[in-house]
């Protein structure tokens, strides 16, 4: 009989490792070192607000194909109208509304069907001034080498770099585009807008990232019999001949048996602290996120591209309007008085509120969101085996080949899954 599965870590790509273990029949326990489960995608009570909100916003594409296989075992807990399947809601179509905060220009890129991009050759489509010719050019993404840069294989000086390529690939890989992976940027373009309309439509949690990707996950592993601890956190593994034999918690130690395995779904830099000798991602960058309450419902899940100010994205839910900054080092240093000033001002021009007062608001500012996606830190993502037989990776950070978002967090759990299924039949 094939071994136990020990998950330290209780983010999403633990959860994903887990999901898919036991679903396979495995017996699973999870280790999660804070109180709660989902890490740097969860949502929480904010007293400020008096609303639940999410640590941040987090945008997802409709071709995220390990995020939607993931939903659809733990189970979607909404059905929701619209055709939208249930805990992720976006609009009916993939459009990107964006605002130019300096000029007060507003346009919406809109796809179409088929793989083969016709909408670039519609002016009502595309971004004002530019021509087909200018997102063909992003095709060299495709063969970007793995030193190359966004803004390196695309040109800064072309009207679509500032008004879409740049705020997208910021806001993928949270690095900005004079330091961007293109290689990295190139699988999701890919597989969302080369695939037509229906992969590129954009979405967020409807209620919430915990009630979406947290909570129906953690009551499928507990139904299914795995053993979830909370406030454990792995404070050393034992190795003996390139096994892992024990786990070393704060709560006291676990011996492993022959065949039991363990997955370590941790950040980069306590991985490193438990893993001798392991290469992992050193840099990483900010984002950080303001949510503002409204005095008034404002239209319910809009969300808008942001350029020219210093907010990136505004999602709107319910009476609550949140903006994201990625690769935000430089503002997350500012105190939050002084964010909320600047991302107050930003919100209330794309909401057209006036000079409405900076209402209730919680500025949060996540340093080390996500590893910093320049082609040197790619390069030191670790795949998902290491040099001990039963230690396996997972998390945003490792070689998934896609960037570090909720679809490679994922990813990496089903990967770490198959893998621990292939070296423990
Ligand atoms: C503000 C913000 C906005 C984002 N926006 C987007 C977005 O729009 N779209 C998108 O797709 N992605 C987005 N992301 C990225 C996404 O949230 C992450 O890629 C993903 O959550 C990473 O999951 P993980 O499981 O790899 O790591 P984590 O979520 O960090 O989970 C690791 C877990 O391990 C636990 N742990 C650490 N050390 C130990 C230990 N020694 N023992 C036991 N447990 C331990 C931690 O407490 C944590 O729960 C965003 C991230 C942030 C922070």
């Amino acid at each position: 009989m094939a071994g136990r599965a020990h998950i330290v870590g209780g983010g999403l790509a633990g959860l994903s490792a887990a999901v898919h273990l036991v679903r396979a029949g495995r017996d699973v326990s999870l280790y999660e070192g804070a109180g709660h489960c989902g890490g740097r995608c969860r949502s929480y009570f904010e007293a400020a607000l008096d609303r639940r909100i999410d640590n941040g916003n987090h945008l997802l594409l409709s071709g995220n194909r390990a995020a939607q296989e993931y939903l659809d075992v733990i189970g979607r807990p909404d059905g929701l109208p619209g055709g939208q399947p249930g805990g992720l809601v976006g609009p009916d179509r993939a459009a990107y509304p964006f605002l130019d905060l300096a000029t007060g220009e507003r346009w919406t890129v809109k796809m179409g069907a088929g793989r083969i991009p016709w909408w670039i050759f519609s002016a009502a489509r595309r971004v004002p001034g530019s021509t087909p010719w200018d997102y063909l050019k992003a095709l060299k993404l495709a063969g970007a080498g793995a030193g190359d840069t966004v803004a390196g294989c695309l040109d800064g000086a072309n009207p679509v770099f500032a008004k879409f390529w740049e705020p997208l690939a910021v806001g993928v890989l949270n690095t900005s585009a004079e330091e961007g992976s293109a290689a990295l940027l190139w699988p999701v373009i890919r597989e969302t807008f080369g695939r037509g309309e229906a992969a590129c439509r954009p979405l967020i949690a409807r209620v919430g990232l915990s009630e979406t990707f947290i909570d129906p996950a953690l009551a499928f592993l507990t139904e299914r019999g795995a053993a979830i601890s909370l406030n454990t956190r792995l404070r050393e593994l034992g190795m003996e001949n390139s096994r892992i034999t024990a786990l070393e918690f704060n709560t006291g130690s676990i011996t492993l048996a022959e065949d039991d395995t363990v997955v370590l779904a941790v950040p980069p830099a306590p991985a490193a602290g438990l893993v001798p000798e392991l290469a992992v991602p050193t840099e990483s960058r900010a984002i950080v996120n303001g949510h503002f309450l409204l005095q008034r419902d404002a239209p319910d899940m809009s969300f808008l591209g942001l350029v020219g100010g210093t907010a990136q994205w505004l999602f709107v839910r319910g009476d609550v309007a949140s903006v994201t900054v990625s690769a935000a080092d430089a503002l997350a240093e500012k105190p939050v008085d002084e964010i909320a000033d600047i991302l107050w001002e930003d919100v209330a021009r794309a909401l057209e509120l006036g000079s409405a007062p900076l209402p209730a608001h919680r500025i949060v500012k996540e340093k080390r969101a996500t590893f910093a996606q320049t082609p040197e830190q790619v390069k030191r993502r670790p795949g998902v085996r290491t040099r001990w037989g039963n230690l396996f990776l997972a998390g945003d950070w490792t070689d998934t080949g896609l960037p570090a978002t909720i679809e490679g967090t994922i990813l990496s759990g089903r990967t770490a899954y198959e893998t621990v299924m292939i070296s423990s039949p």
